[in-house]
């Protein structure tokens, strides 16, 4: 009691009674948290936005507005299959296909977590199903299938999900003569699923010299990052090959082959811009300009 009547003493500012009251100042009457949970104010999360590239700091707003493109240095920042579909379908109108095919843990695959349990985690936490999402809308009128990689979703890897996915869109692009488009964000085949994931590099590659024969063109774009399996196949068997400035490209990353040829890398190794000097990439778009650029070639491709 003595306690809290020095407390008290203490917040309106007086010395106190005593002794006593030096030695409590410090001390903690109330034990815990006493706010309410209904009183407590939260932070808006996610209403600010640094650039990771120059610092800019604006809100999320201008950023979305902007694409999510700094409007200082021009940065691409990493977004999701939502945020695409809606820059490149028509009224953000488009149906997303096969999400009823889900991973399973075939190999029982334990690293950190078991792949199940990480698997169900994911689900319980986002909407996204798997690491690519395939919309079916319309581009400028055109009827237009694009298969969407989410970072997100265990670093955008390959599994045997993807693979099935992207298999059956290129199914429905060569029944209903649709051109197809695949945008890559990978760190490259998923660990968890092995061989089976492994596989999926071959199937995929085979699907498409199918779409190939029925004469309907593809189009991989790859953005920051796009590694290791994604790279080595589909990501660069494209009718056309384009990227996203300043992305990521490669195969390995650049540390390991560093360590492995002994010798420094040039500046922009692996960028988007430095694939365009050496032939990989036919060409480089800005986001803000993709969906337009897109329409030109698919009609040119029509014709
Ligand atoms: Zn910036």
């Amino acid at each position: 009691m003595k306690q809290e009547e020095d407390f008290e003493a203490n917040l309106a500012g007086e010395d106190g009674t005593g002794e006593e009251t030096k030695r409590s100042w410090f001390k903690r009457i109330k034990k815990g948290i006493t706010t309410s949970t209904a009183e407590k104010k939260e932070t808006p999360e996610g209403l600010w936005s640094k650039c990771p590239e120059c610092g800019y700091i604006c809100t999320m707003t201008e950023l979305r507005e902007n694409l999510f493109v700094c409007p200082k240095c021009t940065h691409h920042h990493r977004i999701g299959s939502a945020e695409y579909f809606e820059i490149l379908f028509d009224d953000n109108k488009f149906e997303v296909l096969f999400e009823n095919i889900r991973s399973k843990d075939h190999l029982h695959f334990t690293d950190l977590k078991n792949y199940g349990k990480r698997l169900e985690e994911i689900w319980s936490k986002t909407d996204i199903t798997d690491s690519i999402r395939i919309g079916k809308g319309n581009l400028k009128g055109i009827p237009f299938v694009v298969g969407c990689m989410d970072f997100e979703f265990i670093g955008g890897s390959l599994g045997s999900v993807m693979g099935e996915r992207i298999a059956r869109a290129i199914d429905v692009c060569i029944e209903e003569k649709i051109p197809l488009m695949i945008i890559c964000k990978s760190g490259g085949a998923r660990m968890m699923e092995s061989a089976y994931s492994l596989m999926q590099l071959a199937k995929v590659s085979g699907k498409l010299s199918q779409l190939t024969d029925a004469k309907i063109p593809y189009i991989s774009l790859q953005t920051d990052p796009s590694f290791g399996g994604i790279s080595a196949s589909f990501g660069m068997l494209g009718d056309l090959n384009i990227a996203e400035p300043g992305a990521l490209i490669g195969f390995a990353g650049p540390r390991v082959i560093k360590e492995t040829i002994k010798k420094d890398l040039p500046e922009g190794f692996q960028r988007s811009e430095f694939l365009l000097e050496h032939g990989f990439l036919d060409f480089i778009v800005p986001r803000k300009e993709l969906k337009e650029k897109l329409a030109t070639v698919l009609s040119m491709f029509k014709n």
